[in-house]
C-alpha cells in the first residue's frame, strides 16, 4: 500500500479527482499532514466519515523507528530502522541561521567513492519518497523544532533514486507542505550527467551541489569511479548549461586529503578548471574513518589551497566542521551499528 506522504500536492489532487472529491481535499490533507502533523486520518476532523474509510484503505501511514540517537554539541545523529529492517541515518546540524537535516537517499550506496564510508557499504535499495519525508517529520517531532534547511547528503546518491527524490523535493517545498523554501533545499550528486540535464528543466530553484575532489580527470576516476563514465570534460560544459539555463550559481564540494588533491598544483589546476564559472568551492576538512586510508589535511594546507583559490577570484569557504565527535561523518553511526 502507498504510504500518504508518497503523494506529492499534485497526486492528491489528481487522486480526489478521479474519487469525484473536490481538488480542495488534497489542501485539507496536506494541512493536517504538514501543518497540524496529525498522524491517522481519523484525526482529520473536516472529513466525512466515508472519506476517510476510503483513506484508510488506499493509504498507509507508517512511520521510522528511531533506533538510536546522539547527541554533540551542534549535531544531533539519528538512526532509523525502516520496515523490512534496513537502517538509515540523519544528521541535525545547528547553525545560526536555522536547523539543518541532512537526508540520506538510498540505504547504501553504488558509487564507491574510494574516500566514502558509504560506499564502502554497497546498495541495498532507493529510499521510497516518505521515507525521506519522514526522517524530516519525524526528526521535527523528537526536537521539537522546525527544520529550515535540508541537504541532501546522507547515505545514498540522490540521483541515481532520481523519481523518488524529485517527489520529496517536490513535497517539503510545497507551500501547502513542509514549505521548505527552495533556496534552503540543497541536492548533492557525484555528477550524474543525464540527470543533471532532467533537473534543470525542472521549474523550481533548489541548490545542486556537485562532488568535484579532484580538479582533473585522471585523480577524479582514481577518487571517484563514476568520473570513468561522467569525465570531467563532459561534466563541466554541462554544469555551464545548467547555469545559464537556471541562473544559479553551483556548489562545488571538495574534500581535501592529505598529499592526494590538497597540493598547490592541485589548488592552481582546480582554479583553472573552474575560472568564469557561475560557482563556489566548500572545501571539506576530510573526516577520517577507520576502513579508509586517507588522511585529513593539515589546517595549513587547507588555508594555504584556500588562499590560492581566493587569489584567482574563486569564491570559497571552508566548511565547518560538524559530528565528528559523534561518528555523525557521513555514513560512520550506520557501519558501527552495523558491523559493530
Ligand atoms: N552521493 C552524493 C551525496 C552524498 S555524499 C554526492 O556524492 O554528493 C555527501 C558529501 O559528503 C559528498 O561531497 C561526499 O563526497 C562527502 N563525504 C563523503 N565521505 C566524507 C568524509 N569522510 N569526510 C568528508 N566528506 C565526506
Amino acid at each position: 500500500m502507498k504510504s500518504i506522504y508518497d503523494m506529492t500536492y499534485n497526486d492528491l489532487e489528481k487522486y480526489f479527482l478521479e474519487k469525484n472529491e473536490k481538488k480542495y481535499k488534497a489542501k485539507q490533507i496536506y494541512d493536517w499532514l504538514y501543518k497540524k502533523k496529525v498522524e491517522t486520518f481519523d484525526a482529520m476532523s473536516n472529513l466525512k466519515k466515508d472519506l476517510i474509510t476510503t483513506l484508510n484503505q488506499d493509504f498507509s501511514f507508517n512511520q521510522l523507528n528511531l533506533i538510536d540517537q546522539k547527541d554533540g554539541k551542534d549535531v544531533t545523529k539519528f538512526l532509523f530502522k525502516l520496515e523490512d529492517n534496513q537502517v538509515i541515518e540523519a544528521v541535525l546540524m545547528f547553525h545560526d541561521y536555522g536547523n539543518s537535516l541532512c537526508v540520506s537517499s538510498q540505504v547504501g550506496c553504488n558509487m564507491n567513492c574510494s574516500f566514502c564510508e558509504s560506499g564502502r557499504r554497497k546498495k541495498v535499495r532507493n529510499l521510497q519518497t516518505h521515507e525521506m519525508v519522514l526522517q524530516i517529520l519525524t526528526i521535527e517531532k523528537i526536537k521539537k523544532l522546525r527544520i529550515s534547511h535540508v541537504v541532501l547528503m546522507g547515505i545514498g546518491e540522490p540521483f541515481d533514486n532520481y523519481e523518488n527524490v524529485v517527489n520529496f523535493l517536490k513535497i517539503i517545498n510545497n507551500d501547502n507542505g513542509l514549505a521548505i523554501g527552495a533556496r534552503h533545499i540543497t541536492v548533492s550528486t557525484c555528477g550524474i550527467i543525464p540527470k543533471i540535464k532532467e533537473f534543470m528543466q525542472l521549474p523550481f530553484q533548489i541548490n545542486l551541489a556537485i562532488s568535484l575532489h579532484a580538479p582533473t580527470d585522471e585523480l577524479r576516476s582514481k577518487l571517484m569511479p563514476i568520473n570513468k563514465a561522467y569525465p570531467l570534460k563532459e561534466l563541466i560544459p554541462v554544469l555551464k548549461e545548467y547555469i545559464n539555463k537556471t541562473n544559479r550559481r553551483i556548489t562545488f564540494e571538495y574534500i581535501l586529503l592529505k598529499d592526494i588533491n590538497d597540493t598547490e598544483e592541485m589548488a592552481n589546476k582546480l582554479s583553472q578548471l573552474l575560472k568564469g564559472i557561475n560557482c563556489y568551492v566548500n572545501l571539506i576538512p576530510y573526516n577520517e574513518t577507520s576502513h579508509i586510508m586517507y588522511k585529513k589535511s593539515k589546517k595549513q594546507t587547507i588555508l594555504k589551497f584556500y588562499d590560492i583559490l581566493k587569489k584567482n577570484k574563486i569564491n570559497v569557504t571552508i566548511r565547518k566542521e560538524f559530528g565528528g565527535e559523534v561518528m555523525a561523518a557521513c555514513g560512520q553511526l550506520r557501519s558501527k551499528y552495523e558491523e559493530g
